[in-house]
C-alpha cells in the first residue's frame, strides 16, 4: 500500500501521536512514540510507532530504513527501560519484538507498529 507518511484522518495511532487520543506513555523521540498497549498480552506489552504513518513494517521498511531502525532501537530502549533486556536470564527474562503485518497475521491498526512483549514466559511458536 503506497503511503507517504503523513498523518492520516482516521487512523487512531496518528490520533495517538498528534495527542488526539489518550495513551499511556512510555517513551518519545523526535520520529517515535511508545505507550502501553491498552488489551496487554503480558506483564510488559509496549507499543512503538514511528510518527510518521505507513500502514504496516513492511511499507515502512521500503520507505525509511533509517525510521523502522529508530522503532527497533526503541523497542530496546523500552526493554531496559522495564528489565526485562535479561540475556539468559530464564523464564520471565528476554523479550520479544513482533511486527504483526496484515489481517491474517492479526493486524488490526494499519499504522506501523512493534509488540515489545516481555516479563513472563514466552512461548514458541508463537499462537
Ligand atoms: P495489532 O493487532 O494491529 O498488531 O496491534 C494493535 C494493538 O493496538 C492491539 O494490541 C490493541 O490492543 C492495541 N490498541 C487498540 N486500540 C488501542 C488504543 O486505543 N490505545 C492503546 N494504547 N492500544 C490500543
Amino acid at each position: 500500500m503506497a503511503s507517504n507518511g503523513e498523518p492520516q484522518q482516521d487512523c487512531l495511532f496518528c490520533k495517538i501521536v498528534a495527542g488526539e487520543v489518550p495513551a499511556t506513555l512510555v517513551r518519545e523521540t523526535d520520529t517515535t512514540v511508545a505507550f502501553r498497549d491498552i488489551n496487554p498480552q503480558a506483564p510488559t506489552h509496549v507499543l512503538v510507532i514511528p510518527k510518521a504513518h505507513y500502514p504496516d513494517a513492511a511499507s515502512l521498511a521500503a520507505a525509511s530504513p533509517e525510521l523502522i531502525a529508530d522503532v527497533v532501537r526503541e523497542a530496546g530502549e523500552v526493554a531496559a527501560l522495564e528489565r526485562i533486556a535479561v540475556p539468559d536470564g530464564g523464564p520471565g527474562t528476554g523479550y520479544r519484538v513482533v511486527f504483526n503485518t496484515g489481517s491474517g497475521a492479526g493486524q488490526t491498526v494499519f499504522h506501523a507498529h512493534a509488540h515489545v512483549l516481555g516479563g513472563r514466559g514466552l512461548e514458541w511458536p508463537p499462537g
